[in-house]
């Protein structure tokens, strides 16, 4: 694995004149915690229930809207109209209920030795994540000791328009204190991708679902890695 090709690519893209990463950007649902196949399941039983069919593919496909826009989307598509609150709120709660009885904390298998060697490097680590759960932090403190506080963390508190616009990304580098071009963008899923692009941050697409690779590319990722493992046993290539 060479990313030099990657890198020369984004350049020639963006018009900087050169690539030293300082920060590293990490989403959450699927990077850092191997939790989206739980939510494709709870979203897709949750649509059951109304009639609404919406595959687990549908909801990789769409991870990190928000649950209106996601409800909307599939009743547009189906019905041929958007949903009402009512049954907006409802689908939601449902998604939400069935989320809470099947998920476990899963920490993504490799991501702790990353963030490891990334601190042992000395670069600063941002989390960006559209999720607004108020335990976030005391799970991110057991699966990841020592790497987030409030000061690294973007979260669905801190924005105003969320992934796939650009602006998470944006108050991650200033939180860091570091140019576009001076950072990673670690993501897992089209619309956090787009927003780490459109930051213009060198951004890397971790496949850790069921979508297809293009799926990835076509929103614009630099690279496209198979797993968090690959990206640790690359890591140093990425540091050079
Ligand atoms: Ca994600």
């Amino acid at each position: 694995m060479d990313f030099q090709p990657a890198i020369a690519s984004y350049l020639e893209k963006t018009g900087f004149p050169s690539f030293s990463p300082k920060a590293f950007l990490f989403d959450m649902d699927g990077v850092l915690y191997d939790s989206m196949p739980f939510h494709a399941k709870a979203w897709k039983e949750a649509f059951a229930h109304v009639g609404v069919q919406f595959s687990e593919y549908d909801v990789y496909l769409n991870e990190g809207r928000t649950g209106k826009t996601t409800v909307n989307e599939a009743f547009t598509a189906q019905f041929r109209r958007e949903a009402t609150d009512d049954e907006i709120q409802q689908i939601y709660a449902d998604k939400a209920e069935i989320f809470m009885s099947i998920s476990r904390t899963n920490p993504m298998p490799f991501a702790k030795e990353v963030l490891t060697a990334l601190q042992a490097a000395g670069k600063k680590i941002v989390l960006v994540t559209g999720s607004g759960q108020k335990s976030l932090i005391s799970r991110l403190n057991e699966s990841y000791p020592g790497v987030f506080s409030p000061e690294n963390m973007v979260t669905s508190f801190d924005v105003k328009y969320g992934k796939p616009n650009p602006e998470p990304y944006l108050m991650a580098l200033q939180k860091a204190g570091v140019r576009p071009n001076e950072a990673v963008v670690i993501e897992n899923a089209p619309l956090g991708v787009q927003a780490g692009v459109g930051a213009e941050i060198f951004t890397i697409a971790l496949n850790t679902g069921i979508l297809n690779d293009d799926v990835l590319s076509s929103a614009g990722a630099n690279v496209v890695l198979p797993s968090m493992q690959t990206l640790y046993d690359h890591l140093s290539s990425l540091l050079r």
